[in-house]
């Protein structure tokens, strides 16, 4: 029972206000469908027709505002890397953070269990450059592959469309030189789907929400929104969910709340979708049970 992993940064579930929350006012056609018709606010865990959405504590029971580094090393081991350290720290890794993640994070974990594991997103050639010259800098998530062995997927990957850009549509890549098809988002989710389809678990990494939340621009943030509805659209699009799982979270919230300047103490949205759902969804309630719950759903006999 494959899962697909949607990691978004800086996605928490703010207050029923459309004058603070974006994801009330910005039509996310195919995110509120998900949700039967309900906004995705703050709230009780609540089951839909299709998905499940768990509302999950990003806090860690640390003080201070959530950060990227931390919450993503949590996600991606199951230790909770803020007690750890003893603060929340982002938005990269150092290197206590970088030692947790070398250990048992979920990429190395389910390939002990012999599932095959992916990671999606597609590196551009300057980032190869910067690898080679020791100088890239790397997300915790992008740390916990490369820890793994999981290799990074680049431009033949992507021209090919099997792997998707951080920025989604590749517009950016072709802004820079880069000779790569422009597609929709609704085609890079679908893209992501179908590679899905080939491993146990897949994970795709987002950025822009937190990006979109730092820079508090109305138009970039309706232009993010938007695209994460579509590539949402897209992975749905050509994921058998009576055969897979996608699930989607997030490391703090941030986008949320447009009245405060950065991340908050939200929790954020964990939203199961198919068929493992009513399996994984009851075991999380803070960012430190993801792995453990999709490590023992994928090998469990
Ligand atoms: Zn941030």
């Amino acid at each position: 029972m494959p899962v697909l992993m949607l990691f978004f940064d800086g996605w928490g579930l703010g207050a029923n206000d459309p004058a603070s929350n974006p994801f009330l006012t910005v039509p996310m056609p195919t995110l509120r469908e998900l949700l039967d018709g309900s906004p995705p606010v703050r709230g009780e865990y609540r089951e839909f027709k299709h998905a499940t959405l768990v509302p999950t504590d990003a806090t860690l029971g640390v003080p201070g505002l959530p950060q990227s580094a931390t919450g993503q090393t949590t996600i991606f081991t199951g230790v909770n890397a803020a007690r750890a350290i003893g603060e929340h720290l982002g938005p990269y890794p150092n290197a206590a953070l970088r030692k947790i993640l070398a250990h048992d994070n979920i990429f190395q974990r389910l390939s002990a269990a012999n599932c095959r594991v992916a990671f999606a997103n597609a590196y551009p050639p300057i980032f190869f450059e910067r690898l080679a010259r020791n100088s890239a800098r790397r997300s915790a998530t992008s740390y916990a592959a490369f820890a793994a062995g999981v290799r990074y997927r680049d431009i033949d990957d992507l021209r090919a469309g099997r792997a998707v850009s951080g920025f989604v549509t590749n517009e950016r890549w072709i802004a820079f030189g880069a000779d790569v098809p422009l597609i929709t988002a609704r085609q890079a989710g679908q893209n992501l789907a179908r590679l899905a389809r080939e491993y146990d678990f897949t994970l795709f990494e987002y950025f822009l929400t937190d990006a979109a939340g730092h820079r508090a621009k109305p138009d970039f943030t309706a232009f993010v929104l938007a695209e994460v509805d579509q590539l949402l659209a897209g992975v749905l699009d050509e994921s058998d969910l009576a055969q897979s799982s996608i699930v989607l979270t997030s490391d703090h919230g941030n986008l949320e709340d447009t009245s405060a300047k950065g991340h908050t103490l939200n929790p954020v949205p964990t939203l199961l979708i198919g068929a493992g759902r009513a399996s994984l969804a009851p075991r999380i309630h803070s960012l430190a049970d993801i792995t453990p719950t999709i490590v023992s759903h994928l090998t469990a006999k």
